[in-house]
């Protein structure tokens, strides 16, 4: 393949297998082994007469970006094996979806247009007791949603401004930050979850599945749902027996 080729092959796929979205790059290692990418540049049509969706193509059109989708090994592994699966429309597909995900994580968040998020079916939102129980909720979600009780003060609005704002932060670097990061996540989030105990305050979540339309093709993410709700509002509804509202999750997410 050309250099521009791969270059455009490689940034478009933001160095993801376009059908698993794992990372193609192992990390150095401590005894001393570079950082090393493990991906195949696939072939779509296949290279050689008797290779998977293999058809007649020009060598520069069977070699070239447009004929080309970044995967795992075992991915490409499997569109191999299975090709009647796999057919070059479906690959071109997939390869568009995840190219358009990709720019879409990656654009500045202030310039782009919402997309619109499917109402998820129901799911409950326990209370986060825990900086871990709100690292699961926020690790690997792609969309999050995050709502909050009106703050009766600036103690309020402060400690659910950090906690929002940090819950956010550590989603978009969740996938470079590695399992020793994670740590920082637990004990980071578990300060500012004890911060909005003390002002009268309780974080609820859950990550849930969502189908997402991108430009007309229907995908699914996950939805990191948080909801930060007065203990006064909640011992107020308790009261007077009102069911509280239920989480929704319609309307945009991100
Ligand atoms: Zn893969």
């Amino acid at each position: 393949m050309r250099e521009p080729d791969r270059r455009l092959l490689w940034g478009r796929a933001a160095g993801r297998c376009s059908i698993c979205n794992t990372p193609l790059s192992q990390g150095a290692t401590e005894a001393g082994d570079l950082d090393t990418p493990i991906a195949d540049e696939a072939h779509i049509v296949g290279a050689k007469p008797g290779s998977a969706r293999f058809r007649t193509l020009s060598d520069l059109e069977r070699d070239g970006y447009e004929n080309r989708i970044l995967l795992c090994p075992s991915d490409h592994r499997l569109i191999d094996r299975q090709p009647e699966a796999w057919p070059e429309e479906r690959l071109r597909q997939v390869k568009g979806e995840h190219e358009a995900k990709m720019r879409r994580r990656t654009d500045d968040a202030d310039a782009t247009e919402p997309f619109p998020v499917f109402r998820p079916e129901p799911f409950e939102m326990p209370p986060l007791y825990s900086g871990k129980a709100i690292a699961d909720v926020i690790g690997g979600a792609g969309l999050h949603q995050f709502e909050y009780d009106d703050p009766k003060n600036a103690d309020q609005r402060d400690a659910t401004r950090a906690f929002i704002t940090a819950a956010s932060d550590w989603m978009d670097v969740w996938d470079v930050i590695g399992t020793d990061g994670r740590f920082d996540v637990d004990e980071n989030m578990n300060d500012l979850n004890t911060d909005l105990h003390a002002v009268g305050l309780v974080a609820f979540g859950a990550q849930t599945s969502v189908k997402v339309d991108f430009w007309g093709s229907e995908s699914r993410m996950q939805l990191a749902a948080i909801w930060i709700r007065r203990i006064d509002l909640i011992a107020e509804e308790e009261r007077s027996g009102a069911e509280p509202p239920p989480p929704s999750g319609d309307g945009v997410a991100e």
